[in-house]
């Protein structure tokens, strides 16, 4: 990869909020910037929230696809080149080059990376396999189909929780499912869940396996206290256990929290000159929409008061 030649200002892997950002203030500063996005649309996590967004400034959205619309809209007003269904095979931070699977190499002076979080999975047996067949993806989009159904819900942070109190309005019962004995959760969310005469709360328990034929019939659970292993039968499941960053292809590459986020400083900088990240896949404690266009910004200033031009 070491013979190529330099001929854009910044590469931005993915196009969520943070790298729409980031190559909108390219275009206001100048810099010649493309987005690398392996999805076939950019907006990452604008596309699974189902809610109403109402915490970024000036802004109220019904839902994530509404916000995004916006976004794009307004990023079509500008002069910026976003590839989509991109694979990406290598990238060599050091050197600032990108290796694509069709054979195509590209290099900048500055590489953004913005490639966000994934749900984090449980990967126990039936997970993959009844996906979309009793597996759940949102509470919000989902309730209706767990009308007068018993539904487990995995995890103890906000997401579960929240889920728990949502499902609990459609559902005949909810099994909260929890590792630990105390949940992370805010605790408007633990009071509600403990008075919710429908939520059966289970801690100290951890799912083994998700059982059925032609969709979900139940889960196998362990409880760790005892070690006893047990089922319960359930016709829907929503796991929330939490999110990961994606930065697989940057391993050993740049330095992380003990977390794999990626560490930066406050020009989000990472260790490596010219490589910056932004976002949520370097901001654990405030994955908001609202980081994610602040740190986006934030990249692209520093880079052009660096003078980093091709
Ligand atoms: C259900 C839900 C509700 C939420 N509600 C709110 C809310 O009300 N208010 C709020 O402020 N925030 C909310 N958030 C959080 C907010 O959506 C995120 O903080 C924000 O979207 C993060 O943007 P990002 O660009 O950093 O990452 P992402 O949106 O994760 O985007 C990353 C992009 O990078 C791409 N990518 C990943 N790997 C690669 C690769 N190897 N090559 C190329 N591209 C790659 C991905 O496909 C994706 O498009 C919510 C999130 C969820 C899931």
């Amino acid at each position: 990869m070491s013979s190529v030649k330099k001929h854009l200002d910044v590469i931005i892997i993915g196009a969520g909020v943070a790298g729409m950002s980031a190559a909108l203030w390219c275009d206001e500063l100048k810099l010649k910037a493309v987005i690398l996005e392996k999805e076939n649309r950019p907006g990452g996590q604008l596309h699974i929230i189902y809610n109403r967004i109402e915490n970024h400034l000036g802004i109220k959205a019904k839902d994530g696809a509404d916000l995004y619309k916006r976004f794009l809209k307004h990023l079509e007003s500008r002069n910026i080149s976003i590839k989509t269904s991109v694979n990406i095979s290598k990238v060599d931070l050091e050197r600032k080059e990108i290796l694509l699977s069709d054979g195509k190499k590209l290099s900048a002076t500055n590489l953004i990376i913005a490639t966000g979080v994934r749900r984090r999975k449980l990967n126990i047996e039936g997970e993959d396999e009844f996906q979309g067949k009793g597996i759940l993806t949102s509470g919000k989009k989902d309730a209706e189909k767990v009308r007068g159904k018993t539904v487990c819900i995995i995890g103890g942070g906000d997401a579960a929780l929240e889920n728990a109190l949502i499902l609990s309005q459609k559902a005949k019962k909810v099994f909260l499912i929890h590792r630990r004995e105390d949940f992370r959760a805010r605790s408007e969310f633990i009071e509600k869940v403990k008075n919710n005469g429908k939520i059966e709360v289970l801690t100290n328990t951890v799912a083994k396996k998700i059982i059925g034929h032609s969709c979900v019939e139940g889960v196998e659970l362990e409880d760790l206290t005892t070690k006893q292993s047990f089922f319960i039968p359930v016709q829907s499941v929503l796991i929330r256990i939490g999110v990961e960053p994606n930065t697989e292809l940057f391993k050993d590459q740049v330095e992380t929290d003990s977390f794999g986020y990626i560490r930066v400083n406050e020009n989000c900088e990472t260790n490596l000159k010219g490589v910056f990240a932004v976002g949520d896949v370097a901001n654990r404690l405030s994955p908001t929409i609202s980081t994610a266009v602040g740190t986006g910004a934030t990249a692209v200033k520093f880079i052009s008061t660096q003078n980093f031009h091709a």
